[in-house]
């Protein structure tokens, strides 16, 4: 199978410390990759990289064969990769709408006026938000504001959804319908790199797993592979 996205040596220090060492991976077309490691392993920091947030020390990052290794943020988004952060980023003083149509208009496959409204409104039914679009982020709950980040990276119809410990923080229930929302996105053909600490969730949905720890790749394969891999075991301990 291609590999839609490619990581190759890919490096990013911070004055003397190396948060990503030397990352080599692929993310197959239609797949979910997990992105597993302690804290501060450096998974968000990977994401931020492939995101274009921050340039790379060293490596290279291809979409589909083509370099986007020193493309701009906004480009990268435009060429299909979008994200959720760890910690929710929305714009609190503008409408749930609002936010959801900046995703439309400046992602991937960009929507303009009532068709940017319609998008928006959809993907906010997709999330469990439907009619809720006239409030503002600040009223929101937390899952919430989770399911309105969401709806905004997907009305961009990205290729590439990065997700950064999204289910992270939701009650028993939330998390279920946070699985079976995920798990839609691969039925539809989208593409997932998942960052997760909800061991279940892994299991559950994800193809393959690139297993991180110091900055460095320590494992990778099926879930059940990694997650039963000794080093992999030591790895989660010593957090
Ligand atoms: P994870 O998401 O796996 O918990 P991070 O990628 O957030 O880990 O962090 C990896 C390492 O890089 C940590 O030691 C963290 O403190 C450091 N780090 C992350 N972002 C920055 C930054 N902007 N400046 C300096 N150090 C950073
Ligand atoms: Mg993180």
């Amino acid at each position: 199978m291609t590999a839609l996205l490619s990581l190759r040596g890919v490096t990013k220090r911070f004055g003397g410390l190396v948060a990503v060492n030397r990352m080599d991976f692929d993310v197959t077309e239609h797949q979910v990759l997990g992105l597993i490691g302690p804290n501060g392993s450096g998974k968000s920091t990977t994401l931020n990289l492939i995101s274009g947030a921050f340039p790379l020390s060293a490596g290279s990052i291809s979409l589909r064969g083509q370099p986007i290794t020193h493309l701009q943020a906004q480009d990268i988004a435009r060429r299909g990769i979008a994200r959720t952060f760890q910690l929710v980023r929305l714009l609190p003083s503008m409408t749930v709408m609002e936010n959801v149509k900046a995703g439309a208009v400046f992602g991937h496959r960009r929507h303009w006026g009532h068709e940017a409204d319609a998008v928006a409104e959809a993907m906010l039914e997709k999330v469990g938000m439907g009619g809720r679009g006239h409030m503002t982020v600040g009223q929101l709950t937390y899952i919430d504001t989770k399911r309105v980040e969401l709806a905004r990276v997907l009305a961009g119809e990205p290729r590439v959804v990065l997700l950064d410990e999204w289910l992270a923080g939701l009650n028993p229930t939330e998390l279920e319908e946070g699985i079976t929302l995920i798990r839609s996105l691969r039925d539809e053909g989208r593409t997932v790199i998942l960052v997760e600490h909800v061991m279940d969730a892994i299991r559950s949905l994800c193809d393959r797993c690139v297993v991180m720890a110091a900055g460095t790749k320590i494992a990778e394969g099926t879930p059940t592979e990694v997650l039963s891999d000794p080093a992999v075991i030591r790895a989660y301990l010593g957090d």
